[in-house]
């Protein structure tokens, strides 16, 4: 038999089965995973999840259960972000969420082959919305800190610039960028401002220390936020949300043949088990769960820092939030050494090739030592 065309006659369930764990014994297993922004689900996400598996939030008026579950989850998101009567939905990941926002800001900006201008730290979506809505991607420099350099991006900005971006909690250091200048210049300018705050999201309010960065600043128009990070939820979890709804009115298209005339979410069909998911851990958790949830993985961050320090080797910048970068020499080779002993560690870009560590909820104490031993061992070897 072989497995992978389709069959003239059905294979017995035991044998699909068999098929599946076969393959499922292949994955690796998140315990050694140091690469990866996600994480195992919480089991009562894994739970709605589950319970909604069969619903399409693409045609809202068919599963109004679960299309009210969605808006609680923005409202208690926008609650969250200093913005409780945000806007917006949950989308399947941080891309998907900083293509809309763009999108929006294009549209409502009315300016045709225009620009954006990101920190040179931005995701490589970014990239990928240039390249799909034939924006110019203006890369602003970096400080001494890895966050963006304000007079750079007033150097980048011009009449054609449909929006800027900045990061709460980079992808390769886990930074924050100055919002609140940002937001001046956008202000002054009219500029949309869209804050990817896709792993941040769910870090930043649960840290202990107030950062300003979300909607409480007056200038900040969108946030991108990804409960299938540091949310805990099931993937594809992201969210998307504007300040007001002139933005999302702007994404809207005719639907035609649904239970609602206007659509504004970027795929059509789309699941509402991942909403179902995302509002049940929200609820479940509460504040003070995801400080707990938080809490843990700074406990996490400082061990690594500490115990990296000792062996000598020092992170590039001070950790803001669960996010280390860590400079070794031969850094690729480094990598390739760990990746055979089983840690999956990733690296950041050039300038500032480094290890990049991610301290997620799946990590524990134990495994920090071990990785520490392999790690302090491959740099004597090397
Ligand atoms: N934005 C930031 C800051 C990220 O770190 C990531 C992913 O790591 C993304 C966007 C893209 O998110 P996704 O992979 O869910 O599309």
């Amino acid at each position: 038999m072989r497995e992978d065309s389709l069959p003239e006659d059905s294979i017995p369930e035991e044998e699909v089965l068999r098929i599946l764990d076969e393959m499922k014994g292949r994955d690796l297993h998140y315990d050694r995973f140091f690469s990866t922004m996600c994480t195992r689900p919480h089991s009562i996400a894994v739970k709605a999840h589950n319970l909604f598996l069969e619903t399409n939030l693409g045609d809202p008026g068919l599963f109004p259960g679960v299309a009210e579950l969605e808006a609680r989850t923005i409202r208690i998101m926008g609650e969250l972000l200093g913005c409780p009567d945000a806007v917006g939905y949950i989308s399947t990941g941080g891309t998907e969420s900083n293509i809309q926002a763009i999108r929006a800001a294009r549209s409502a900006s009315r300016v045709r082959a225009g620009n954006i201008v990101v920190p040179a730290s931005a995701h490589f979506s970014f990239d990928k919305i240039g390249d799909l809505l034939n924006l110019e991607v203006r890369k602003a420099d970096l400080d001494e800190n890895l966050k963006v350099d304000v007079s750079s991006v007033e150097r980048l900005v011009d009449d054609r610039t449909v929006a800027m971006v900045g990061i709460a909690g980079t992808t390769e250091f886990g930074q924050v960028d100055p919002i609140d200048k940002l937001a001046q210049i956008a202000k002054d300018r009219r500029i949309h401002l869209h804050v990817d705050a896709a792993f941040g999201g769910f870090v930043l309010p649960f840290l202990g220390q107030d950062y300003l960065w979300d909607f409480r600043i007056d200038g900040v128009s969108s946030i991108t936020i990804d409960p299938h990070k540091m949310g805990m939820s099931t993937i594809p979890a992201g969210g998307l949300l504007f300040r007001t709804t002139k933005d999302i009115n702007a994404l809207e298209l005719d639907t035609h043949y649904l239970t609602v005339a206007r659509q504004a979410s970027l795929t059509g069909t789309r699941s509402g088990a991942s909403a179902a998911a995302t509002y049940a851990v929200m609820i479940h958790l509460g504040r003070s769960g995801f400080r707990n949830v938080v809490g843990y993985c700074m406990d996490l961050t400082r061990h690594l820092v500490a115990g990296s320090r000792k062996i000598g080797v020092n992170p590039v910048i001070k950790p803001v939030m669960n996010v280390v970068a860590l400079t070794v020499k031969s850094p690729a080779e480094v990598r390739s050494e760990l990746i055979k002993l089983g840690w999956h560690v990733s690296m950041t870009r050039e300038p500032n090739r480094a290890l990049r560590l991610i301290l997620m909820p799946h990590i524990t104490h134990e495994n920090i030592d071990l990785f520490l031993e392999d790690l302090e061992a491959t740099l004597k070897n090397l």
